[in-house]
């Protein structure tokens, strides 16, 4: 489990699970990354968990363990650890919230019963009670029982709106994890799983509507390159200015994922492929079209491309089947040079 992962990676064990993560990762000639670190100081950690099990898988296939490899591992399992840790921790906040006010209302539930019995008691006493002494007595007894209830119900009031204030912050703070596990941190574009999610809702909708709706894939061209020659850290500014493109160029209502490292994907809810390839033509041409600069030094970066594919869904079809016909129409717009939109519904061997 995730907790026990992170307890192990802090406890007596620690440091003898940091050099076999190390050495384990010169022995699959994985560079020593921080982000390579956190995933094979996992695998060594909890040998059997489903990350430990996923790398094992690649490493049997002799996988290399690209960036790319790195970082899809790290979103499909780490992410989801500190997610679920974080759900967790506020899960377990919200509970001592409510047992401390339910405590509160147990006491001030006693406390008024309490008075209940005293005033009954009075107002039988005072039916047979004649003399000023005992009448002044009872008095004080009421005024004191009269007090203490008062007082309680005032704690009272105040842990309840303590309470209401923890909760609404706990309610701020997973609303903000739950933005966090849906988006992209480099762009923020949604992620890839929520596009996934996204996309299963669309088509149930499109399916239930009777409407139309088109898919896309679009991708940075030779980036590579680009990274080779300029650097990662200038190719994660491109990868940002394509995203800022994806999201705002064209009129047509979207909904855009980052869905790979340099990968993107586009959900056009109620629109037919003729529409959407107007749009990702606009978009490949804003793209095209800018002279980018290093922001740092200002250097000329020269320009890039990108290519895209797009299919309409077919009304009933599996959301996957038609993201497969997307991609296959980006592969002919690499195939057939790069920088460029393929319509698959006007390609016979995508519109199957
Ligand atoms: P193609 O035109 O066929 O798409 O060529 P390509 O070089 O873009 O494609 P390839 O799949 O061979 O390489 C993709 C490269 O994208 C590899 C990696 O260096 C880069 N990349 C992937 N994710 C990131 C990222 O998050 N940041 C940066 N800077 N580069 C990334
Ligand atoms: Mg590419
Ligand atoms: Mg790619």
């Amino acid at each position: 489990m995730a907790a026990d992962v992170e307890m192990t990676l802090r406890g007596p064990d620690s440091y003898r699970i940091a050099r076999k993560a190390v050495d384990a990762m010169e022995r699959h000639n994985v560079w020593p990354t921080a982000l390579n670190f956190e995933l094979w100081s996992h695998y060594i950690a909890d040998p059997n968990g489903a990350l430990a099990r996923e790398l094992g898988r690649l490493i049997a296939l002799g996988e290399p363990m690209t960036e790319t490899v790195s970082e899809e591992l790290a979103a499909t399992f780490l992410a989801k650890s500190k997610l679920n840790e974080q759900i967790r921790d506020a899960g377990d906040q919200l509970s001592k919230e409510l047992a401390a006010v339910s405590k509160a209302i147990e006491t001030a539930q006693k406390s008024n019963e309490a008075y209940g019995q005293t005033l009954a008691g009075a107002s039988q006493e005072l039916v047979s009670t004649t003399d000023a002494n005992s009448l002044k007595s009872m008095v004080a007894t009421l005024t004191t029982a009269t007090e203490r209830v008062q007082k309680q119900n005032q704690t009272l009031e105040k842990k309840l709106s303590e309470s209401t204030t923890e909760v609404a912050r706990l309610r701020e703070h997973l609303e903000q994890v739950r933005r966090d596990a849906t988006t992209d941190g480099l762009t923020n574009l949604a992620n890839r799983k929520a596009f996934d999610d996204e996309l299963a809702r669309a088509c149930a909708d499109a399916d239930e509507q009777g409407l139309p709706m088109t898919l896309a894939v679009l991708d940075i061209d030779h980036f590579k390159n680009f990274n080779d020659t300029w650097g990662h850290q200038t190719g994660d500014q491109v990868i940002r200015f394509v995203a800022s493109v994806i999201g705002r160029v064209g009129a047509t209502p979207r909904f855009a994922a980052r869905y790979g490292g340099e990968e993107f994907a586009m959900i056009f809810p109620g629109e037919d492929a003729g529409i959407v390839e107007a749009c990702l033509e606009e978009i490949r041409d804003e793209v095209a079209s800018r002279m980018l600069k290093r922001r740092s030094t200002n250097e000329d970066l020269g320009t890039i491309t990108i290519s895209a594919g797009l299919a309409q869904r077919k009304t009933g079809e599996a959301s996957a089947c038609a993201m497969e016909r997307a991609d296959a129409a980006l592969y002919i717009s690499k195939r057939a040079g790069r920088n460029r939109v393929t319509n698959g519904e006007r390609v016979a061997s995508v519109a199957a």
